[in-house]
């Protein structure tokens, strides 16, 4: 699809904004949304993060609300007129950061409410007037109750990721907030699927919705090299750490399914001397943040991540992604793949498939419509590991697999389920041994780790160990 914005007949001050962000033609879903969007109407839009969706529905809505643009500086010329509603902060952040890039050369005012932070400065901007709120539906009720968000104006009301927010458990918040809005509005819903709960949503919220789907992501792009290893689960980081040793990875995002393994493991991969952050729900928004910032500028190799984590953020072009655990649903896939080998790179995408992930896989194989090939996975090096089997068992015992509702990442204040209780951390031997002063002659810090891991002993290895070229690009 080639279309070019030119024939939108856009205003001018969105022409510019989105010619200054270097778009020259549209994506399909933007070509298929567009021009419904601003016609008014209700759409339900099958589409993913990544497809361009955000501008598909912003510059529509953005165009509309310009017919009425107030440049008076009083409050309550500036009533919120557009809200989107997202599931986690990032997207929240993310989508709001692109409105405001969108809006740049209009009177149209945003601001993003998310939960995890302070909610005062939030609250002197929705004081001060906003025509296009973007939040998270937790937060958007705190200040809906405490009166700092007055919704009875809102024309245009956006539930992206709607597959999503159900998931988390969103439902009764997004009945209440749209409780509030008036009857007489346009409703834009975009998710990846249209599940049965998805159209029962949009039947009780959109009026006469013009459907627009674009291709589902169920092609793998011909640049990732991709691998299945069939391995145990107690030999999942040894495999890790020896893939990105032998491929000299300089960077890589890791996947695991449930937040609770996400913090986990990155807490492990970062005591055995790899460069690792983590990415889920339950860390503050400014750790979330500082870790993206950190991941983007090559200053962390490992991204440890949930999918509901990293659903969306504009990180592209990462050498290789790991499945740590095969994700459940068949699409994650292709997502999580969809970070590498972009744009022509080739990238690399490693799957660990342990005993109980083979109907996972099944589901890859009919997405993919290919069967896929589990490969043995080869280690280099058998050293003795009674010691560190043991200090993994006692790991997984107390709770490596988790609590099925931990693989719903989302952010705690926002979340309406009850948390389970993280189980008490289990001594861990392999971890808990005293610290040996680094010898003079440096080992590869992944090969130290399997050695010798104290934290004193990690960041000497981290200030020493040989940087890799950065084959990285962060969007
Ligand atoms: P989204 O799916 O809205 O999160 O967009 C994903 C990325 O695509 C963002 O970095 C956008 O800035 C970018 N993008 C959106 N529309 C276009 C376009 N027409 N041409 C090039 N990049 C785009």
């Amino acid at each position: 699809m080639t279309a070019s914005f030119s024939k939108l007949a856009l205003a001018e001050p969105l022409a510019r904004a989105v010619a200054e962000m270097g778009y020259e033609s549209m994506t399909p879903i933007q070509a298929q949304a567009i021009p419904v969007v601003l016609t008014g109407k209700d759409v339900m839009g099958a589409a993913q993060t990544g497809t361009g969706k955000t501008a598909a529905f912003a510059l529509p809505l953005l165009q509309r609300l310009m017919k009425h643009e107030n440049t008076s500086t009083s409050p309550a010329r500036h009533p919120v007129r557009a809200l989107v509603l997202l599931p986690t902060r990032e997207l929240a952040d993310q989508v709001a950061q692109q409105v405001k890039l969108y809006a740049k050369y209009t009177n149209l005012r945003s601001a993003v409410v998310f939960g995890g932070i302070d909610m005062k400065p939030q609250t002197a901007e929705l004081k001060r007037g906003v025509e296009v709120l973007v939040a998270t539906p937790g937060r958007l009720l705190d200040h809906i109750e405490a009166k700092n968000a007055v919704l009875n104006q809102v024309e245009y009301v956006v539930l992206d990721e709607a597959d999503r927010m159900l998931d988390i458990g969103f439902l009764p918040d997004l009945q209440r907030i749209l409780s509030f809005l008036p009857k007489q509005r346009t409703t834009l819903l975009f998710s990846a699927t249209f599940s049965p709960e998805i159209k029962r949503l949009a039947n009780s919220y959109l009026q006469d919705p013009v459907t627009i789907e674009v291709a589902r992501p169920n092609q793998e792009a011909s640049t990732v090299e991709q691998h299945f290893y069939s391995v145990t689960d107690d030999d999942k980081r040894r495999a890790l750490k020896q893939i990105v040793r032998q491929r000299g990875l300089s960077q890589a995002f890791v996947f695991v399914n449930s937040k609770l393994g996400c913090a986990r493991l990155a807490r492990s991969l970062e005591r055995e001397g790899l460069n690792t952050t983590a990415l889920h729900g339950d860390k503050s928004q400014d750790e979330r943040l500082k870790a993206l910032d950190a991941f983007k500028q090559g200053k962390v190799d490992l991204l440890v991540a949930t999918d509901v984590a990293a659903r969306g953020l504009d990180i592209k072009d990462v050498p290789a992604v790991f499945n740590f655990d095969v994700p459940f649903n068949a699409e994650d896939y292709v997502h999580r793949i969809g970070r590498t080998g972009r744009a022509g790179a080739s990238g690399l995408a490693v799957t660990f498939v342990s005993g109980s992930d083979t109907r996972l896989v099944g589901d890859i194989e009919k997405l993919l419509k290919r069967k896929i090939e589990l490969e043995p996975m080869e280690f280099e090096d058998e050293r003795p590991r009674g010691r560190i089997n043991d200090g993994r068992r006692a790991w997984r015992e107390a709770g490596e697999v988790g609590d099925p509702r931990d693989v719903l990442d989302g952010p705690s204040r926002d979340r309406p389920r009850r948390d389970p209780r993280p189980p008490a951390q289990p001594k861990d031997p392999f971890f808990d041994q005293p610290y040996q002063p680094p010898s003079t002659q440096e080992a590869p810090a992944w090969e130290a780790g399997a050695k010798q891991a104290s934290t004193s002993r990690v960041s000497a290895n981290i200030k020493t160990r040989r940087k890799l070229p950065a084959l990285f690009k962060a969007g």
